[in-house]
């Protein structure tokens, strides 16, 4: 499990098991579930429709042997049945807002009981955006919920008319890989549900969509020319494993994800005149475009490889950038060509 979200998980469910800590505890979980819930953004906004319905990891044990279309499904599916029909009692987001007919979902349950290729049946039928909608107002809608919780609630415990009336939602298969939710959600009281299917379902759900998210870039880049467009190498690059390289469109490198359209202005900028990459551009010297911004810690690294790329050629680079990491210990290369880009090319061309 990612470190920074166990930890922050072991903390939340420590403080939210005491009166005196469980107003705390609540606001570190729904810190913990906005956390989590910008990694689904991310992939929302930056990977390709057809990501979303393959299964790079097919047949293996493990969360990971889903789709992201899927995952993201069965998190909110569970978490909108849990939160109204058990919790708040009152009307579920996918039926209140209309999500059902939106999405385009051909079931209403929470996925458990779909085989394989029926998961990937399944993705291929939705609509991401609206998924995308549904799941965001699902969490937004559990958030109000637990921040309006006292802590006698957390006591409630679930019966057999629970079980019952879960059962006539027909939002849990009957079939054996999935029927048994009812009842294990049923066993638990409000804090057993909140320690798992609002928080730590969220957790390895997401960390498995991280997976499958990293694999589907490692299987894009493939036959890719491994120098991106503002020089940096991406056989280099320290953000490689989850990076689908900015020439496909798997691009997450980082000023991708924090441009406002997903694309990075280097590589925006290099398609529209023409250009194998800013080491081909007049304008290379003075420019302040995307990763060369002089505010990122990256601009004078990236100028300085450009320029060396310019120079020398990029089978030159990319033996330079091998010396380069066997003569020092780094993982971004700012720490060692960042002073600037002249002094930057000089340690290139020394190496
Ligand atoms: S961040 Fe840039 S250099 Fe790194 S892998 Fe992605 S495209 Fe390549
Ligand atoms: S103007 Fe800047 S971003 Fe555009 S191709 Fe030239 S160096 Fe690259």
């Amino acid at each position: 499990m990612d470190k920074s979200w166990s930890e922050m998980n072991k903390e939340m469910q420590m403080l939210i098991s005491k009166e005196a800590t469980y107003r705390e505890g609540i606001q570190k979980l729904l810190a913990l579930r906005k956390s989590l819930f910008e990694q689904i953004t991310q992939i929302v906004t930056t990977f390709p429709a057809d990501a979303f319905d393959q299964m790079p990891f097919p047949g293996v044990k493990g969360y990971h042997s889903k789709t992201l279309a899927y995952s993201i499904w069965h998190i909110f599916r569970i978490e909108d049945i849990v939160a109204h029909e058990m919790i708040a009692e009152d009307r579920q987001v996918l039926f209140s807002q209309g999500f059902l007919e939106t999405i385009h979902s051909p079931i209403l349950t929470t996925g458990n009981e779909l085989s394989g290729p029926e998961i990937t049946a399944f993705s291929r039928q939705l609509n991401l955006q609206e998924l995308y909608r549904y799941a965001r107002k699902v969490m937004q809608s559990t958030d109000r919920i637990l921040a309006h919780m006292d802590f006698a609630g957390l006591k409630r415990k679930f019966g057999d008319e629970m079980k019952a009336k879960l059962q006539r939602t027909g939002c849990v298969s009957e079939a054996e890989s999935a029927a048994w939710l009812i009842p294990y959600w049923c066993a638990k009281d409000v804090l057993g549900l909140i320690r798992m299917p609002f928080s730590r379902h969220w957790i390895m759900h997401i960390e498995a969509m991280l997976r499958i998210k990293n694999r589907l870039c490692r299987n894009v880049w493939k036959g890719v020319d491994p120098i991106a467009y503002c020089g940096f190498s991406c056989n280099h690059c320290f953000l490689g494993a989850w990076c689908g390289s900015c020439r496909t469109a798997y691009n997450t490198c980082s000023f991708a994800t924090i441009s406002p359209d997903g694309k990075c202005p280097n590589a925006v900028c290099c398609q529209e005149r023409g250009m194998d990459g800013c080491y081909e551009c007049s304008l290379l010297e003075t420019c302040e475009k995307g990763v060369y911004t002089p505010s990122n810690d990256g601009a004078n690294a990236a100028k300085a490889q450009a320029m060396f790329i310019r120079k020398h050629g990029k089978k030159a680079y990319l033996k330079a950038h091998d010396r380069l990491h066997e003569k020092y210990d780094f993982a971004k290369t700012q720490e060692i060509l960042g002073q600037d880009w002249q002094e930057g090319l000089r340690i290139l061309e020394e190496g």
